[in-house]
C-alpha cells in the first residue's frame, strides 16, 4: 500500500523509437512524426486522469495498427530485449514491493491492462515495479468504477494518518493479526474503495501472515529483555518501533500497523508474546 515516486518519462519518445526500430535500424513499425505525437498525447491524458481506465486511453480503431506494434513491442522490455535497460530502470524505483510491502522486485505490472490499453504498453507511469505473486493477484484488473480498480502507485493518493489497521489477538498456537481498512476523514472515498479492492484481490490478510512471524522473531530478543523490565518498558519499545516504522516505511505499511497495535495491546505486552514466538527444535 506504498506509493511511489513517479519515474521520469522525458524519454518517452525515444523510448517509442527503440521499442519500434530493429537493433539493424529496420522499423518494426514505421512510425511517422504525427503518430508518435498522438501517442505523446496519449500519454498526456494518461497523466491528467491519473492513470485511471477511461475510453479515451484506448485511442482509436483507426489507429489499431500502431496500437498493436506498441502492444507488441511490450516483448521488447523482457529481459533480453532492446528495452532491458529501461526494465532494469523502471524496477530500480522500488527496494521492496509497492503492493504487499514484503515482495522482492521480479516484474513490472501494467496497470492499465496491456491488452485493452495498448497505447500505454511500454508507458512508464503505466509499469509498476512489483513482486510476482502480486502481479498474478492482479492479473487484468481495471474496472470501470473505482471497487473494481487498483490505487494507481504514481497518483494514488495515500493520507498521513493511518488507514490500514491491524488487531491481534493472542491464541495458545500463536499470534492471530487481522487487518482491515478505515476510511479516514481525508481519504477520497473513490481512492478508499480502490484501496480495499487492491487489499482483497491481493490477499493480503493471509499473505501477510508469513512476513509477520519472520519479522516477530527478529524482534524476539528485544521483546523478551523490554519485558523483564515490565509492561511498560516493552509498550516503550513496541511505540518506538512503531514510530520508525511509520518514518521508514510510512503510516500503511504493514509492519507499522502491526507494531502499533501490539504497543497498545495489553495482552501481548503483558504476557501474551510469550505464546507469539512458535517452538523451534533447537540446531543440531
Ligand atoms: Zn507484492
Amino acid at each position: 500500500m506504498w506509493r511511489l515516486n513517479t519515474p521520469n518519462s522525458n524519454t518517452s519518445s525515444a523510448d517509442l523509437a527503440t521499442a519500434l526500430t530493429l537493433v539493424n535500424g529496420n522499423p518494426v513499425y514505421p512510425l511517422t512524426d504525427i503518430e508518435k505525437a498522438r501517442i505523446l498525447q496519449l500519454y498526456q491524458a494518461y497523466d491528467a486522469n491519473l492513470g485511471n481506465p477511461c475510453n479515451t486511453l484506448k485511442g482509436t480503431v483507426s489507429e489499431s495498427a500502431l496500437l498493436e506494434a506498441i502492444h507488441n513491442a511490450y516483448n521488447q522490455v523482457q529481459i533480453g530485449g532492446r528495452l532491458e535497460d529501461y526494465r532494469d530502470r523502471l524496477k530500480l524505483t522500488a527496494e521492496i514491493c509497492p503492493y504487499c510491502g514484503f515482495g522482492a522486485i521480479t516484474d513490472l505490472d501494467h496497470h492499465l491492462p496491456r491488452s485493452k490499453f495498448k497505447a500505454h504498453a511500454i508507458y512508464a507511469k503505466n509499469l509498476i515495479p512489483c513482486c510476482q505473486p502480486c502481479n498474478n493477484l492482479k492479473r487484468a484488473k481495471a474496472g470501470d468504477k473505482p471497487e473494481g480498480q487498483f490505487s494507481h502507485v504514481y497518483f494514488g493518493q495515500r493520507p498521513v494518518e493511518p488507514f490500514l489497521i491491524a488487531e491481534a489477538v493472542v491464541q495458545r498456537t500463536g499470534l492471530v493479526v487481522t487487518f482491515s481498512l478505515e476510511r479516514t476523514a481525508t481519504l477520497d472515498p473513490n481512492e478508499f474503495a480502490r484501496l480495499k479492492f487492491q487489499f482483497d484481490t491481493l490477499d493480503l490478510n493471509v499473505r501477510y501472515k508469513a512476513p509477520i512471524n519472520t519479522y516477530l522473531g527478529t524482534l524476539r530478543t528485544s521483546i523478551e529483555i523490554f519485558a523483564s523490565a515490565g509492561t511498560p518498558a516493552l509498550k516503550e519499545f513496541l511505540k518506538k518501533s512503531y514510530i520508525t516504522s511509520r518514518r521508514d516505511f510510512g503510516p500503511n505499511h504493514w509492519q507499522s500497523a502491526l507494531l502499533k497495535c501490539l504497543a497498545e495491546s495489553e495482552e501481548f505486552c503483558g504476557g501474551g508474546f510469550q505464546h507469539c514466538f512458535g517452538r523451534r527444535d533447537p540446531a543440531i
